[in-house]
């Protein structure tokens, strides 16, 4: 299973997909992508089986700045086109994808979602339509509904989520707990990706993401934060590797 997002890139479906693909020996039963851009087109394609069912999906129209693409390895659901990431909110607002598994899911969908419809058998899910919950009834903005969220998700969770928000299209909202995720500082657009060789092709300069920190990833900035709202600052380093 594996993560990649990237935005201010006009090359973001390519750049997923082949990101993807590196990813592939982390194995995985279906994928799938999201990406928009400034101008309010979105598109979500997702399949099960290989990532070569998921480039054949994709038309020529599915072109973005921003994006996020997953490889999933089920846990929770089948492996379905349903249930394959990116998972997103009933007013299609938000976007997640998530690697590993959130313990309490059922907990939070029984004390906080009752009424809400769910496309999927995932617990991933449960997380997209409560951000959308806690900014749609409670009016929060994203990062602290997103914050919220996550200091509800039990310690014993494991994540690596790349969440998108429509009204903020260039934004990646990320945030891991013992599931690899790491930034990729590129030229004029920024990435994450669950290990430094999916964005190899774009960057050898990575930053850090440590457990329980908010980074909110822009075209031309990175910016961290504790869970309390604390930032943070973190030098970024090079790897010397061979594409
Ligand atoms: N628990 C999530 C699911 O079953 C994520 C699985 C993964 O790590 O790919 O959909």
């Amino acid at each position: 299973c594996g993560i990649v997002g990237v935005t201010g890139n006009d090359r973001s479906v390519s750049i997923l997909i082949d990101g993807l693909k590196r990813l592939e020996y982390r194995g995985y039963d279906s994928a799938g992508i999201y990406v928009n851009d400034e101008k309010g087109h979105d598109y979500l394609v997702k399949r099960s089986g290989r990532i070569s069912n998921l480039e054949a999906a994709l038309t020529p129209e599915v072109k973005g700045l921003a994006g996020i693409g997953h490889t999933r390895w089920a846990t929770h659901g089948v492996p379905s086109e349903t249930n394959a990431h990116p998972h997103y909110s009933n007013d299609e607002r938000f976007y997640l994808v998530h690697n590993g598994v959130i313990e309490n899911y059922q907990q939070l969908k029984e004390e906080y979602l009752k009424g809400v419809e769910f496309k999927s058998q995932t617990d991933t899910e449960v997380i997209v339509q409560l951000v959308d919950k806690f900014v749609v009834d409670y009016k929060m903005d994203t990062k602290d509904a997103l914050l919220k969220v996550l200091r509800l998700i039990s310690p014993d969770s494991s994540y690596a989520f790349a969440l998108m928000d429509r009204e903020q299209p260039d934004t990646l909202f990320v945030a891991k707990n013992k599931s690899p995720l790491l930034v990729g500082l590129c030229q004029g657009y920024n990435m994450v990706g669950s290990d430094a060789m999916s964005m190899i092709d774009e960057t050898n300069e990575f930053m850090e993401i440590n457990d329980h920190e908010l980074v909110i990833v822009k075209p031309d900035n990175v910016t961290i934060e504790e869970f309390d709202g604390t930032e943070k600052k973190r030098d970024s380093f090079k790897v010397d590797m061979d594409p």
